[in-house]
Order: structure tokens, then C-alpha cells, then sequence
């Protein structure tokens, strides 16, 4: 009999209504054994979540400021929530916890350590509620400094602590650094942990609980009533989250596909909804759809460079992307033509470089012209059923140009997984709605 490994979001552990909601969950399935919590989350529109006050409070410590009225609200999520589910000696962390930092120097207390105790607090308190074992993840997760996972050290060490019989619950969103502090993961990274678990424990598959039906064909905001996608490949799921379908970290992904190990998105809120299924391969025909979901982000630039015969002269796009990468700034795609090449990056990679890596790459003997065109907007069209079909591409531009929208870059891998466009970000959410009418 395999177990699951189930993570609940922020918003399933906002109050203790939600937490209630998760207790009934684990107990409706004894393979539910390892439990992986984020910080609780948003209750309402106007609430914040528990992690963006200890951001802040961290940010008040260090402008010298007084942090007391901000982690009193934290203290008070914590209090309230072990109060209503009736468990005492909860306050004792948070007495504790408070000591140690106004004991500190609040600066001396690093962001990620701070950030951290929202999961760590909440994992403690989740663990007295369902009678399980806490274990800490800054005991059997460990990153290098740069952020990447330690793999053989972590499953080794996750595996040890997990193997006894009964319920765990472990913090999300932090490992521990070989310098003996800790690292938090991207924003969103308890789904990072809750993989982890999955592969060290070789779990049947691994749940991730949220309050949205799965992931969506579409970003809700835009599209009202998009549909509920059933089934992706991991690929698929990683094409959509990069680009902004938020139910699932983007990189929550690879610790189980190498296990092969399927993700179930599942709704707190609804628990018998069908949910996503994410695995491995998938038969395309079980999706009537070819084009499985649409995503997509503002906030990009084009880097135009110039010059007459381009690609005649070899290592053109070489000195290009070295000058990037010397400015330290990531590009996301180089779509070119032979006179000329483009370069898609963040904006907010060019942040504060901007002038110094366009007087780097004029210097380039033949460059003609260089320069940034901000205001673009990317989307991709996703789904494995688009591969070696003819007319899924025409059927984008098409429904782009009834909708009058104007494409100023396309961009499609070798994979067929995905049709990339830019569009000028005025024009992003009718775009994604023409889009998702040609496709749902
Ligand atoms: N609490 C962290 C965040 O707000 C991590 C998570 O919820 O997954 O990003």
C-alpha cells in the first residue's frame, strides 16, 4: 500500500474553520500519512498572509523601525487559530518565538530565517491538531548556498525521519543551508517541499491541496468560468505555471517526475471535485482538446539588435548572450531574422543595467542599432496534442486576428508543446480570451 503526501496551501490553513477542513481530509484516507503545510494564508480580500507580515516585519527591523505592531498581528493569527481549535501550549511557541527575537537583534535574524517560522509555526500547531510528528525540515532538507536541492543527503535524511509507522506534518517552504542556516525556497515553495516528501517517503502520489478546482484552461481573472483542465504531463504543467497559472510552484515539479510519481491538485474546499491529474505521459486522446490551457505574464522587454548580415558572420547570437549574461541578466527567448536578432528578458532583469549592457553590445564591431522596446506581454498556448498536427498555429493567429490583435513575436520549440506569442500588454487579456474561445 503506498501513502500519500498531502500539501495544504496558505488558504486552506487561514483560520481554524480551514484547519477543520483539513483534519476531516487526512482522516478520510489512511495513506494520508505526511502532511506538508504552508504559513497560513489570506482570509479574506483585505487579510494579509502570515509570511508577507514577517517580510515586513523584517523590513521594519532593518529601516530601524518598531516591528511590534506587525508581529503582534502574527502572534494573534497563531493565537486565535490554537485557541478556536482548542489546543493549549500552542501560545508557548509563540512566547518562545517572540523572545528569541526581541532577544536578537531583529537584524541579526536573517529574512529567510523569519519567513521561515510562518511554515515552521504553523506545521507545530497543524502536527498538535491531527496528534501527528512534527519534523522540522531544516533537519532533512538541505540546499547548497545557491538555492539548489542536496538531493542524496535530503532523501537519505528525510527518508530516516519519515520511516516510522503514524502521521507526520512538516514545515514547507525552507530547507537548511551547509552553512547551518536557513534558505526559503521561491514564493510559493511549500509545493517544492511537498515534492521532496513525495520522492523521499516514495510516496503513490502526491496531493496538493489548494482553494481553485484544479488548474485552470485559463487565468479566472480574465476568463470567467474557464474550465478545469483533467490530465497534464508535467511538461504541460511547467509550460502554464512558469507563465502564470499559480496553483503550482513551477519547479514543484521535478523531484517526482523523476520517481514518476502523479500530482493530484485537489480543492480543500471541495474535496470530491475531480481535480488535475499531472503525470509523466498522458494519452492525448483522452483530452478532446489539443491545446489543454493558455497562460500568460506582463512585464517583458525586446532587446533589438541590428546589424546587416547577421547571420553570416558566425557567433553573432554568442556575443550577444555572453554581454547578458556578463550584466547578469537572464533572457527568456531570441527569436531573430537574418539581420537582426531579438532577445525577450524580464523587465525587472534589466532593472538598473539597462544602459550599461546596451553600450556593451553596440560596441560589437558591425551592431547597427541596439535597443529595448518595453510593454510586451508573452503568452503561451500549451499542449501536448498540438505536436505534428497541422493547423494549431493558424488556429491561434486566426482567433488573435478576428480579435484584432496584433502578434509582435512568435516563438515555437521543436517540442510543439507550446506556441509562444507577444503581444503589446494592452492588448494581453483579449488576446488570452480569444484564445481560450478557440480552444475550450
Ligand atoms: N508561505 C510561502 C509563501 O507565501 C510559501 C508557500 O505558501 O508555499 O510564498
Amino acid at each position: 500500500m503506498g501513502d500519500i503526501v498531502c500539501k495544504f496551501g496558505g488558504s486552506s490553513l487561514a483560520d481554524a474553520n480551514q484547519i477543520r477542513k483539513v483534519g476531516e481530509i487526512v482522516d478520510a484516507n489512511p495513506k494520508r500519512r505526511f502532511i506538508v503545510v504552508s504559513a497560513p494564508g489570506k482570509r479574506h480580500n483585505k487579510d494579509d498572509k502570515v509570511t508577507n507580515l514577517l517580510y515586513q516585519c523584517h523590513e521594519a527591523a532593518r529601516r530601524g523601525n518598531d516591528i511590534t505592531p506587525t508581529f503582534r498581528r502574527v502572534v494573534e493569527r497563531y493565537e486565535t487559530i490554537a485557541k478556536n481549535l482548542g489546543l493549549c501550549g500552542v501560545s508557548e511557541w509563540l512566547v518562545e518565538l517572540h523572545d528569541h527575537i526581541s532577544n536578537m537583534s531583529f537584524t541579526r535574524v536573517s529574512r529567510d530565517w523569519l519567513a521561515s517560522r510562518g511554515e515552521y509555526l504553523c506545521a507545530k500547531l497543524v502536527a498538535a491538531y491531527l496528534k501527528a510528528t512534527f519534523v522540522d525540515a531544516g533537519d532533512g532538507i538541505f540546499v547548497e548556498s545557491d538555492g539548489s536541492l542536496i538531493e542524496e543527503q535530503t532523501y537519505n535524511a528525510l527518508g530516516k525521519l519519515l520511516s516510522g509507522g503514524g502521521r507526520y506534518v512538516i514545515p514547507g517552504f525552507y530547507a537548511a543551508k551547509p552553512s547551518g542556516g536557513i534558505s526559503t525556497f521561491a514564493r510559493g515553495g511549500s509545493d517544492i517541499t511537498g515534492s521532496i516528501v513525495a520522492r523521499a517517503v516514495k510516496a503513490e502520489v502526491y496531493e496538493n491541496w489548494t482553494d481553485v478546482p484544479g488548474i485552470l484552461m485559463a487565468d479566472p481573472n480574465i476568463v470567467k468560468n474557464a474550465q478545469p483542465i483533467l490530465e497534464l504531463t508535467y511538461g504541460e504543467m511547467r509550460e502554464l505555471a512558469y507563465m502564470g497559472a499559480t496553483a503550482l510552484q513551477h519547479d514543484a515539479v521535478f523531484p517526482v517526475r523523476e520517481a514518476s510519481i502523479p500530482i493530484h491538485i485537489c480543492n480543500t474546499n471541495d474535496p470530491k471535485s475531480p481535480g488535475t491529474w499531472i503525470f509523466r505521459e498522458r494519452d492525448p486522446s483522452h483530452t478532446p482538446q489539443v491545446v489543454v490551457g493558455v497562460s500568460g505574464l506582463k512585464g517583458y522587454s525586446v532587446i533589438l539588435v541590428k546589424q546587416p548580415l547577421m547571420t553570416q558572420e558566425g557567433g553573432h547570437g554568442l556575443r550577444v548572450l555572453e554581454a547578458l549574461h556578463r550584466h547578469g541578466v537572464r533572457h527568456e527567448h531570441a527569436p531573430s531574422s537574418i539581420d537582426s536578432m531579438s532577445v525577450i528578458v524580464k523587465d525587472e532583469e534589466l532593472q538598473g543595467k539597462e544602459k550599461a549592457l546596451l553600450r556593451d553590445i553596440q560596441q560589437f564591431g558591425a551592431v547597427e542599432t541596439v535597443k529595448v522596446m518595453p510593454d510586451l506581454a508573452l503568452i503561451a498556448v500549451v499542449g501536448l496534442g498540438m505536436a505534428h498536427r497541422a493547423g494549431i498555429a493558424a488556429r491561434v493567429f486566426g482567433a488573435l486576428a478576428k480579435a484584432r490583435v496584433n502578434i509582435r513575436m512568435i516563438n515555437q520549440s521543436a517540442s510543439e508543446i507550446n506556441i509562444m506569442v507577444g503581444v503589446v500588454e494592452e492588448d494581453f487579456e483579449k488576446a488570452i480570451r480569444a484564445i481560450y474561445r478557440e480552444f475550450a
